[in-house]
C-alpha cells in the first residue's frame, strides 16, 4: 500500500481517504462520494482495529462483511480498498502508540479508557502508509473527529481533515453498523435518541441556557422507553469538549446510551451566535 501511495503521489495524483472498520451504509457512503468528487484516488480502508475495543466490548462480534463492502465500496468509485489483517497492523513487538490528553478523558473517553488511543494509533498508522492528501470522518463521531484533528495538529502530520453530517435513518436514528445489533423494537426506540437532540436544539434556540435544565428535558424523551440507558449525555464546548453549565455559544450536544447490549451515540451542534443573539 505504501508503494502504490508512494506512486500514486509522485504522479501527481491527490489521494483521498475514508477510514472505515467495514460494514458499510449510507454514512460511510457518503464520505466516499464527496472523497471521489474532491480526489484523483480515493482509498478507502476496511480494518476492524482490535486497539480501540476494551475487554468485553464488541470486536468478535463486530459485523464483517467483505464481498459486499467491495461492491458497494466499487459503487462508491473507490480505488483502492486497503484491507489489512490485524497481525500486519500490530505485528509482534509492536509498542508505540499515540495517546491524546483531555479529549479523550471525557464522554466516550470516560467508559472506554483505552478507546482513543487505539483509534489515534491506528489513524497515524494509516495516514503514514496511505499518505492522503485529504482524510474524511462523519460528525456521528464528533469526539473522534476533534481528537484526530488534534493528533494531526500537534504532530504536524499534514493531512487536511473533512467533516461530513451525519446520516440518519428515516427515524432520525444515526447510521451505524452496531444498528444491525438492534431488534426491531430497540431500533425504534432508539430514535428518541435523536429525539431528544432536537429536543435540545430547540430548547437552546428558544433561549434557554441552563444545560442541566436541557439535560433533565432530554433524560425525560429518553425514559420514555426504560429499555434506552443513558451511558452519558453532555453539553460542552465544541473545541475543548470542556462541560459548559451555561450555553452562551455554540455547544456541542452528545450522548452515548445502551439499547440491550448495544451501546449507540450521537449528537448535535446547536446555539449558533444568530440564534442567541435572536434570544
Ligand atoms: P466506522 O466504520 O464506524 O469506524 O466509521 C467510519 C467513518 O464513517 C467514521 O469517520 C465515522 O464517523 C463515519 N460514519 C459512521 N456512521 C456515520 C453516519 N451515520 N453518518 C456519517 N458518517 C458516519
Amino acid at each position: 500500500m505504501q508503494e502504490i501511495s508512494s506512486r500514486l503521489k509522485k504522479a501527481g495524483n491527490s489521494i483521498g481517504f475514508v477510514p472505515t472498520m467495514g460494514c458499510l451504509h449510507e454514512g460511510h457512503l457518503s464520505l466516499m462520494r464527496k472523497a471521489r468528487r474532491e480526489n484523483d484516488a480515493l482509498v478507502i480502508s476496511i480494518f476492524v482495529n482490535p486497539k480501540q475495543f476494551g475487554p468485553g466490548e464488541d470486536y468478535r462480534q463486530y459485523p464483517r462483511d467483505l464481498r459486499r463492502d467491495e461492491a458497494l465500496a466499487g459503487k462508491a468509485g473507490v480505488d483502492i480498498i486497503f484491507h489489512p489483517r490485524a497481525a500486519d497492523m500490530y505485528p509482534e513487538g509492536h509498542e508505540t502508540s499515540v495517546t491524546v490528553g483531555d479529549l479523550a478523558r471525557v464522554m466516550c473517553g470516560a467508559s472506554r479508557p483505552a478507546h482513543f488511543e487505539g483509534v489515534c494509533t491506528v489513524c497515524a498508522k494509516l495516514f503514514n502508509i496511505i499518505k492522503p492528501d485529504t482524510a474524511y470522518f462523519g460528525q456521528k463521531d464528533y469526539q473522534q473527529a476533534v481528537i484526530i484533528r488534534r493528533m494531526v495538529e500537534d504532530l504536524n502530520m499534514g493531512v487536511k481533515l473533512k467533516v461530513l453530517p451525519t446520516v440518519r435513518e428515516e427515524s432520525g436514528l444515526a447510521r451505524s453498523s452496531r444498528n444491525s445489533y438492534l431488534s426491531r423494537p430497540q431500533r425504534e426506540n432508539a430514535a428518541l435518541l435523536y429525539a431528544s437532540l432536537k429536543k435540545a436544539r430547540s430548547l437552546i434556540s428558544a433561549g434557554c441556557k441552563n444545560a442541566s435544565d436541557i439535560k433533565k428535558a432530554m433524560r425525560n424523551i429518553i425514559s420514555r422507553e426504560p429499555g434506552i440507558r443513558i451511558d452519558y449525555i453532555s453539553i460542552a464546548d465544541p473545541y475543548t469538549l470542556k462541560e459548559k453549565k451555561s450555553v452562551t455559544s455554540k455547544v456541542i450536544i452528545a450522548l452515548a446510551a445502551r439499547a440491550g447490549k448495544t451501546r449507540l451515540i450521537d449528537n448535535i451542534l446547536a446555539g449558533e451566535r444568530r440564534n442567541l443573539k435572536e434570544a
